[in-house]
């Protein structure tokens, strides 16, 4: 089975250190915030993802979820943690404390995220999409619905999903079917059919919270006409107390390659009863509230997965005994696999990514909260869009990343990798799903070229590139990282090339565009990794005296990525503006 420690030094380096965001300091809610809490919670954290959550990863795949007479029942074990899991608060960990949640910031709350993800993302799943639920209620609700549900989802005893999809639209929601029609009593009662709803029914909860997308009866054609409604899987009755069954009935759950523990679910709707949040045919941008933060987590998703890849990865190359490295001191037999310069590379590629991704995850984190709960509305509005612009590329940059770094840590097993006894090869089966989920990646790409670069909030990218330059002004002469920063500037020139031709091709060679967004995502977001890789160099030459175990493994790590993985952003660009002629003139036969 695969091995887990929570990375704590790491997650409190970048809490303590990384906190040049002077709008996110500022904020009154979190002041009282200090290391010392944060640091108890993810110590806590650790101890259960690594003793409670850790097994349930094997339990789940070998034990997948099954419906029994039209009851879903999670793998062994599950039940179990999930009481202990709900018992000590931590579905509540970022909820709002009106709701009795305890009101953490996401500078914490994805740290936690990461850490289930590592632990078992089948069991994470059964509470994210209540976190995700709870998000979307609490800014599209009424008084009387927050009050209704938001308490009990935020004690974990009813949890929450997002159902979108249906047979015939995944990607084009404009093509559901769901139908909602309105009752006399201002109710919706609604038909239809959702399909691979995730934790859509499941034993763990005495209730399930739906939020469907459906067409109203006299709505418009296309994602103009959808709204969203609150479906309960039990009836609340007007005191709280649940009631009867609900028109919501599990047709069947999907066998999968991965994430076998998590119920991904056909759910039937036959005049179910449901309350409309938000405006009428408004009900897709409600949705995104829930689907844009479920992106980021999504992105975090990859980044857990990949973080234990490595450790095992790690681990490993200590123990196994094969061939002589070139600089052998043995005399008697194999060197450990670690010493071959190839899988130390393999090793230092896996590292620089997690470590830079984590940082870049922890400023998205402080964004999105100075995003959430500034006061000033023009500070608030910048984090916004800043925020919008990185959600696509966590999601897609973390998760395509994770499919590199489990593979890479097969790779390093070997054989005993590609079999199943070491846990190794489940990570990747269990990492696939989530460059599919929540919008593919391909999609995400699509919208961060044509919808998040420039829109009506003005030139995102070039505010984005401005702070990368106005740190690079900054840091020119600045001993030690000035190397890092000529790199790094040499890298955003391509960035701003390469925004320069999208800009110019996006209405005129929208095929050449489409056939770049790709590429693109990936030079932003390598770009920006390496930007986070310079806010933890400058820290880490300044405080190396205080720790210097720790920082020169950060500047060892570093060296890294600006040598070996940044340079993939030459390929991106040159593969990017390569046009799409060749492609759309293609006859496949
Ligand atoms: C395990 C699992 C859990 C899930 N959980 C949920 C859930 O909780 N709730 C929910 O509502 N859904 C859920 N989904 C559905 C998931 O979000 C969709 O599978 C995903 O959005 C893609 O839709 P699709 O499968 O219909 O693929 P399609 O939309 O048919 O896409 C097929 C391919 O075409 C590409 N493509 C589509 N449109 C375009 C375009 N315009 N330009 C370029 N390429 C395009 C896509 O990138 C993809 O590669 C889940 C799916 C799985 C497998």
């Amino acid at each position: 089975m695969a091995t887990y420690t929570a990375p704590i030094n790491d997650m409190m380096f970048l809490f303590e250190k990384l906190r040049d965001n002077k709008d996110y300091n500022d904020l009154e809610k979190y002041k009282g915030v200090k290391a010392d809490l944060a640091k108890d919670i993810l110590e806590q954290a650790a101890k259960l993802t690594e003793n409670l959550i850790l097994p349930l990863a094997k339990s789940g795949d070998e034990n997948p979820t099954k419906l029994e007479n039209g009851i879903v029942i999670t793998p062994p074990g599950y039940k179990e943690a999930y009481k202990k899991f709900i018992e000590d608060g931590w579905i509540s960990l970022s909820c709002d404390p009106k709701y009795g949640g305890q009101g953490m910031p996401k500078t914490i709350s994805a740290f936690f995220d990461e850490m289930l993800s590592s632990a078992s993302l089948s069991f994470k799943l059964y509470s994210e999409l209540s976190i995700g639920a709870y998000n979307c209620i609490l800014h599209h609700g009424t008084d009387s619905i927050k009050k209704k549900y938001l308490p009990n989802m935020v004690k974990g005893i009813w949890s929450g999903t997002m159902c979108l999809t249906e047979p015939v639209c995944g990607t084009d929601l404009g093509l559901l079917k769901t139908k909602a029609t309105e009752q006399p009593d201002g109710t919706f009662k609604l038909t239809g059919q959702k399909i691979f709803i995730t934790s859509g029914d499941h034993d763990l909860t005495e209730n399930i919270i739906h939020l469907v997308l459906a067409r109203a009866a006299d709505a418009p054609a296309g994602t103009k006409g959808i709204s969203l409604f609150l479906v309960p899987k039990i009836k609340i009755k007007e005191d709280g107390s649940l009631g009867s069954r609900n028109g919501v009935s599990t047709g069947s759950i999907e066998s999968k390659m991965g994430i076998k523990g998590s119920a991904t679910c056909v759910l039937n709707f036959d005049e179910a009863v449901g309350y409309m949040i938000g405006l009428k045919n408004k009900g897709l941008s409600s949705m995104f509230t829930m689907m844009n933060l479920e992106r980021i987590v999504v992105g975090i998703q990859g980044l857990g997965i990949s973080e234990i890849a490595y450790q095992n990865a790690l681990n490993y190359s200590k123990e196994r005994k094969q061939g002589k490295s070139n600089n052998s001191k043995s005399t008697n037999g194999a060197d450990a696999i670690i010493d071959h310069a190839d899988i130390r590379r393999s090793l230092l590629n896996m590292k620089s990514i997690i470590e830079g991704e984590r940082a870049l995850s922890f400023w998205l984190a402080q964004q999105t909260e100075v995003s959430l709960h500034h006061n000033d509305n023009k500070i608030k509005q910048q984090a916004s869009d800043l925020v919008s612009l990185m959600t696509p590329v966590v999601k897609s940059l973390f998760t395509d990343m994770g499919m590199e770094i489990t593979s890479d840590a097969i790779q390093i097993f070997g054989g005993y990798g590609y079999t199943s006894d070491q846990g190794i090869e489940r990570l990747y089966r269990d990492n696939r799903i989530t460059p599919i989920y929540e919008g593919t990646n391909s999609v995400q790409a699509i919208d961060l070229v044509f919808r998040k670069l420039i829109n009506n909030n003005g030139n995102i990218i070039g505010n984005y590139i401005k702070l990368i330059k106005e740190d690079i002004e900054k840091n020119k002469k600045n001993g030690e990282i000035k190397l890092f920063t000529e790199t790094l500037s040499q890298y955003l020139k391509i960035l701003i090339d390469f925004t320069d031709w999208i800009e110019k091709g996006i209405k005129s060679s929208k095929d050449d565009v489409s056939a770049a967004c790709n590429d693109y995502l990936k030079v932003l977001g390598l770009v920006a990794v390496g930007y986070s890789w310079l806010k933890v160099l400058d820290i880490s030459y300044k405080e190396i005296k205080n720790n210097k175990e720790f920082f020169e493994d950060k500047i060892e790590t570093a060296k890294f990525f600006f040598d070996r993985v940044l340079p993939r952003i030459d390929t991106h660009y040159k593969s990017g503006i390569s046009g799409s002629k060749n492609i759309m003139n293609f006859k496949f036969n």
